[in-house]
């Protein structure tokens, strides 16, 4: 078994859990176990145990449990794969295949490279080349302890003064290439980063994977510049300050997303430590889903004419999907949150976020703010507009709490037109719902299955469910998808959503290019991407598998997961590997299918029945196949409602 690419059983051979787990719990002996204070939720009385020769943990309180890899999860707050990886360094662990033993030093060179780089440009700001830019950092108002905080360092306004200085520790041109920071032109490199602020940008767990520059000359373009993607970086899944903010996040249950390096940092100097930033990208899928496995709300503080939050705005679907509340900060048009710092204070920044509206009410405060002292006729169209907002709010956002606070807002003025107005809003707001789901409900959303199977009433409410869970298995792990989207059919996919999205993994398989959401999404029609944003955020096996391992962590929660799979808990017990699941959910398309075509024949054959002795003999087969057939479903369907 291997994740990454790492040994996932000799991590566990080397690993001690008692070791892992006492700097974090104070265990007593109890009988052939360890007991103590679970960490992971608040508690007098222990309810923390531990088996030290099964190499499990269980919490009976809050009902967490797994292996050594669900505990540095939890503890770690980071993913399965980093996990993982985590444990493998500190234990000294190798990786497995050549393959990834070569990715992996590959990997090792460039942190190596991008550490030194780091340092080599802190030197260059902390020392007197740096100076004139270490004003330019004092007149933006920017402290010493912050710059120090950040690390953020200078580039000189030369075409070879990292390549010089990194060739002195051992780095070739070529090197620097590959990681993004020098440039190669015919027989030589030259720096990328020329003349600019240097804000290095950090992994998870703190390492720097690439650096953002800022122009520091008026004339010079673009104003900010951004490593390319490398081995070590794909924009779209890192935040910036995220490994420094993951414990402020958990102390302030939130997170304050900004756009850019000098908004997060004026945060943090006005005390939003909590603070991460996009880096100029919309926010993506894999930002939620980092995101959410920190914080249960979101304070968007965007520059309210950026087209990061117009970004933002059309993905709510992906916010409500991870369950994750999100508020708007209402920023002055063509203001920031660092401008807000540098001319109000940030005293006046933290009662912005302080006043930060559910994104659905700052979206109709917005539509109606355009109308304000208008004639009737804007203020009509408003109305119309906010009626809008409210019908494209996902199912489930508080329609009708918005559409009294309408209707208590719009008649403020004229108490006895609040009523009718009311009435009024609500059948426009009917009206507007029927229309949008008239026109969704054009693409087909389940598998419409065989007339036969209709008829005799097999037909599933949540056929598409494996199909969704398996591509949001790929979408996970590349290595998932290269080992089993050959042996899939596009037929598996009734679901015209999924299929172009399994499709289109298979064109980018073919072409042997990156894999991951960003590079699938890239490759949708537009109307399909919203499919995508729900596979992305849809499953996670990671952890479900590894809870498996504990018998005694499987509740009520992983038994449903497991449901929708269609995989039945105890039978599968022992399945502890990702590739193994797989394999079960596309045996288990293969019977589904099977057994359809068998349903169809068998039909066929009752109609062409001849005598009554044939017609009972087909009936009776027939019987058996729809009892398997509805077996089948009911356990795809298992803990769905
Ligand atoms: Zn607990």
């Amino acid at each position: 078994m291997s994740a990454g690419g790492w040994d996932l059983e000799e991590i566990r051979r080397r690993a001690d859990l008692v070791e892992i787990v006492s700097p974090h719990v104070r265990l007593r002996k109890s009988g052939a176990r360890l007991g103590g204070l679970c960490p992971f939720h608040q508690e007098r009385t222990p309810s923390f145990t531990l088996d030290p020769e099964k190499g499990l943990w269980h919490c009976f309180g809050c009902k967490a449990g797994g292996d050594l890899f669900r505990f540095v999860e939890m503890i770690e707050k980071v993913s399965f794969a980093e996990a993982v990886e985590l444990l493998a360094r500190r234990l000294g662990v190798p990786p497995k295949r050549p393959a990834d033993a070569a990715r992996q030093r590959t990997r090792e060179r460039l942190l190596a490279l991008h550490e030194q780089a780091a340092k080599f440009f802190q030197a260059l700001l902390r020392g007197d080349t740096g100076r004139g830019t270490r004003a330019y950092l004092q007149r933006r108002g920017i402290s010493n302890e912050s710059v120090e905080a950040f690390c953020l360092g200078y580039a000189r306004d030369a075409w070879e003064s990292l390549l010089k200085a990194m060739a002195k520790r051992g780095f070739s041109g070529q090197d620097l290439a590959r990681a993004g920071l020098a440039v190669p032109r015919e027989d030589h490199f030259y720096d990328r980063f020329r003349n600019r602020l240097i804000f290095p940008i950090r992994d998870a767990t703190g390492r720097v994977i690439a650096f953002g520059g800022r122009a520091l000359a008026d004339d010079q373009q673009p104003k900010y510049l951004n490593s390319p993607e490398s081995p070590l970086f794909q924009k779209g899944q890192v935040l910036w300050n995220f490994d420094r903010a993951r414990r402020a996040m958990a102390e302030a249950e939130r997170a304050v997303v900004v756009e850019g390096y000098l908004d997060a940092i004026s945060c943090c100097e006005a005390g939003l430590t909590e603070a991460v930033a996009t880096m100029g990208t919309a926010l993506t899928a894999e930002h939620v889903n980092l995101l959410r496995r920190q914080v249960k709300s979101l304070v968007l503080a965007f520059d309210s004419d950026s087209a990061g939050l117009a970004a933002a705005l059309r993905g709510r679907e992906l916010f409500q999907q991870a369950e994750l509340d999100v508020r708007v900060v209402s920023m002055p048009e063509g203001v920031d949150p660092d401008d807000v710092v540098r001319e109000r204070g940030g005293e006046a920044l933290r009662q912005l976020v302080a006043d930060a509206r559910p994104m659905i009410e700052w979206e109709l405060g917005r539509v109606l703010a355009r109308a304000e002292g208008q004639g009737e006729r804007a203020q009509a169209e408003a109305l119309r507009g906010a009626i809008l907002v409210l019908a494209r709010a996902p199912a489930g956002a508080d329609r009708e709490y918005y559409l009294r606070w309408l209707a208590e807002r719009q008649g403020a003025d004229a108490p006895d037109r609040r009523r009718p107005l009311e009435a009024e809003l609500r059948q426009a707001l009917a009206r507007e719902i029927k229309r949008i789901e008239g026109r969704s409900r054009r693409i087909p959303l389940a598998a419409s299955g065989e007339g036969s199977a209709q008829r005799q009433g097999l037909e599933k409410p949540s056929a598409g469910r494996l199909q969704a869970t398996l591509l949001a298995a790929f979408l996970q792990s590349g290595d998932l998808a290269e080992q089993h989207l050959g042996s899939l059919k596009v037929e598996y996919f009734p679901d015209e959503g999924q299929r172009a999205v399994f499709e289109a993994m298979r064109r980018l398989m073919e072409r042997g290019e990156p894999f991951s959401a960003q590079e699938v999404l890239a490759e949708l029609e537009p109307h399909i991407r919203p499919t995508l944003a729900g596979l992305a955020l849809e499953y996670v096996p990671e952890e479900q598998i590894e809870e498996s391992v504990a018998k005694k962590g499987v509740g009520e929660r992983l038994k449903r997961q497991w449901g929708t799979l269609g995989i039945d808990v105890e039978e599968e017990q022992a399945v502890t590997e990702r590739e193994k699941w797989v394999e079960v959910a596309i045996a288990r398309l293969e019977e589904d299918r099977r057994l359809r075509r068998q349903q169809r024949e068998l039909l066929r054959r009752l109609d062409e029945a001849k005598s009554q002795e044939e017609r009972e003999a087909v009936q009776g087969e027939l019987t058996e196949v729809n009892r398997r057939l509805s077996e089948l479903a009911g356990r795809r369907i298992m803990g769905e409602n």
